[in-house]
């Protein structure tokens, strides 16, 4: 006799099964008005106070019955959990790496599970404040929402931290010095010196013209280190300059930041300054010492 297990083998196939079902009373009408009116709704339940998204007909608590307690939710809500989905499978909506999130609308008392999108992976956490956008092709299912966007901008943006700058890296702010900025300055700083102000006086000095207050085209390296490298936040701490070359009128002066060194200790950054004109020729050089922004807590 012949053994079964040695003549039998497996043929790999696939089966594909189109289903139907009733969505039920409850779930239809919130179906149909997130189709047609683009209303997410939820049932309340009296008793206990709580509103159920998705909407169920019987109370989970106390057993009323519901069906006719409908209230219209706004379509911003708050993530209270989620999961990074990772793997890939035919029936997903969009492609791996997306949020599955639970999010709780704003005037429900349960979460839904929807797709978050607009804050990176790494960033993702609970407690973020999401946005129903809605489908443009409606599918008359939950897809109608297409996903709940992270949208909420920070106020600003803090610079580079410590960690994140490495030696190498640089910026650069550039201004072509007009006679008007000229004249400003000479107001703010009181320096009202012939030099920068009068031609004729200006032809005696040995420059021949007016030139700049050395202290202006100085002050461009505070956009670069206050705003650019390492950025809002930034302390300075020193700076020194030594000019080398006058800066005439319509000079145009690019001022630049290197990081040179990273104090571990104090977790300051000094940094190489240069200041060079339209010619190339170096105007400045120096170096910042500067404590980059730390994040504050919350
Ligand atoms: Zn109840």
């Amino acid at each position: 006799m012949h053994s079964a297990k040695e003549d039998s083998f497996i043929v790999e196939g696939k089966l594909a099964l189109p289903y139907q079902y009733f969505a039920g009373r409850t779930g239809s009408r919130f179906l149909v008005t997130l189709r047609d009116d683009k209303k997410i709704m939820g049932l309340r339940c009296e008793k206990c106070n709580k509103v159920f998204v998705p909407p169920r007909a019987t109370c989970e608590r106390c057993f009323s019955d519901l069906s006719d307690n409908w209230v219209e939710l706004k379509n911003t809500g708050i993530v209270t959990g989620f999961t990074i989905v990772r793997y890939e499978e035919p029936h997903q909506p969009i492609k791996p790496p997306y949020i599955l999130a639970l999010i709780k609308l704003d005037g429900a008392d349960t979460p839904i599970t929807h797709i978050v999108k607009g804050v990176p992976l790494s960033k993702m956490k609970v407690g973020l404040k999401v946005k129903a956008v809605f489908a443009k092709k409606s599918t008359s299912t939950i897809m109608d929402i297409d996903h709940f966007r992270f949208d909420e901008r920070p106020k600003f943006e803090l610079g580079y931290s410590y960690d994140e700058l490495e030696i190498g890296m640089s910026a650069s702010f550039t201004k072509t010095i007009s006679e008007t900025d000229v004249y400003l300055f000479a107001g703010i700083s009181g320096d009202f010196n012939p030099m920068h102000l009068n031609e004729e006086f200006a032809k005696m000095t040995p420059f021949g013209t007016r030139i700049a207050h050395g202290a202006l085209p100085q002050s461009l390296m505070a956009p670069v280190l206050g705003m650019k490298l390492p950025g809002l936040g930034t302390v300075a701490l020193e700076i020194t300059v030594r000019y080398t070359a006058p800066t005439y009128f319509g000079d145009t002066i690019t001022a630049t930041a290197e990081v040179v060194e990273k104090l571990e200790k104090r977790r300051w950054v000094r940094m190489a300054l240069t200041w060079t004109n339209q010619r190339g020729e170096n105007v400045g050089e120096g170096s910042a010492l500067v404590m980059p922004p730390t994040p504050m807590p919350g």
